[in-house]
């Protein structure tokens, strides 16, 4: 569909994703979102605090929304209707944890990395799990675990089968709402039910979170720990995407790029292949990893898998 679009802006021809990005940010300016019959109903996520006006027993009014901490939104892109507006699946999630396992299935860190970025365009705090500790795995997976630990991402081994890490995962979650995500068959449901095991019929929606073939992005919802805190499910999370983040910002969601962002010779330089670009030197030099700079032109050029 683009091989032939010829788009140019400030001089320069853009590519796929730069095409998608701006073709969404026209309609989000184009079009002002129809005021909605219940303005505070249709903007109501879960996760958020209100102020509520009780009127019996069984009843109440939510009067007002309160200003959100953090939002989980994205942009409706799949969507035949072609919302305009973000959609916020979670307001005030504290972290992410985001599962993977050391073997069975094998980790995939571009996966991993995605997510990162999702992460750090939403500001919140990201903790790696690699569960299946227990099982045994290939030196590469201690290699990118030493990487993700030196970018300072918090890393727990576990094992939903021994109860490694499961203390920490509990003190992890105390008292912050935190979403549990990952590929389906990394051991999410497991581990949720070494940490909780109340929470057991619960989990199925969570495992489900990364199933294909399920449409329905209603939101998710979230369920309180004993130990305080509480845990969202990932149900309506499915459909988060990296190409959701701007791609001004896109850079900055790769930690170890910050300090080089203001060096390279063009000021627009979208670290992909520029001439002068310090991102690029600073993988030839070895400083920045060459995983991580290839899953930063992945996602540049709207590669979702
Ligand atoms: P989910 O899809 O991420 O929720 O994964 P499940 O919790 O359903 O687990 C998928 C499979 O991995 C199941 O057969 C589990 O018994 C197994 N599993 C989960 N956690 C562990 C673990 O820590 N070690 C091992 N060896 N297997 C695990
Ligand atoms: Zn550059």
């Amino acid at each position: 569909q683009s091989q032939n679009t010829q788009v140019v802006a400030k001089g320069r021809k853009l590519n796929e994703y730069q095409l998608r990005r701006a073709e969404r940010e026209r309609e989000k300016n184009s079009k002002p979102a129809p005021e909605p019959e219940n303005p505070i109903q249709s903007r109501l996520s879960a996760g958020d605090h209100v102020k509520f006006r009780k009127l019996d027993q069984s009843t109440g009014l939510i009067e007002e929304i309160l200003p959100r901490q953090s939002e989980l939104s994205r942009l409706d892109a799949g969507s035949t209707e072609r919302k305009a507006i973000p959609q916020t699946l979670l307001a005030n999630l504290d972290q992410v944890i985001i599962v993977l396992s050391v073997a069975q299935p094998e980790p995939h860190f571009a996966f991993l990395d995605r997510y990162l970025v999702i992460c750090e365009a939403a500001q919140l705090r990201s903790i790696i799990c690699l569960n299946k500790a227990d099982l045994p795995h290939s030196s590469r997976v201690e290699e990118a675990a030493d990487l993700y630990a030196k970018l300072d991402y918090p890393i727990v081994w576990s094992s939903a089968h021994t109860g490694q890490g499961i203390e920490d995962l509990r003190a992890i979650l105390k008292d912050r709402t935190t979403l549990f995500t990952g590929p389906s068959g990394v051991g999410k449901s497991s581990l949720v039910n070494a940490i909780e095991p109340e929470m057991a019929i619960r989990t199925g929606m969570i495992s489900e979170a990364t199933g294909k073939g399920r449409h329905t992005t209603t939101g998710s919802q979230l369920y309180p720990l004993s130990s305080g805190g509480w845990l969202a499910d990932s149900a309506g999370i499915r459909a988060l995407a990296a190409w959701d983040v701007l791609p001004e910002d896109l850079p900055h969601c790769f930690v170890e790029f910050r300090p080089y962002l203001g060096e390279c010779v063009f000021n627009d330089c979208n670290h992909i292949d520029e001439e002068g670009c310090a991102i690029i030197q600073a993988v030839e030099d070895d400083v920045i990893d060459k995983h991580r700079y290839r899953s930063y032109v992945r996602i540049y050029h709207g590669d979702e898998r």
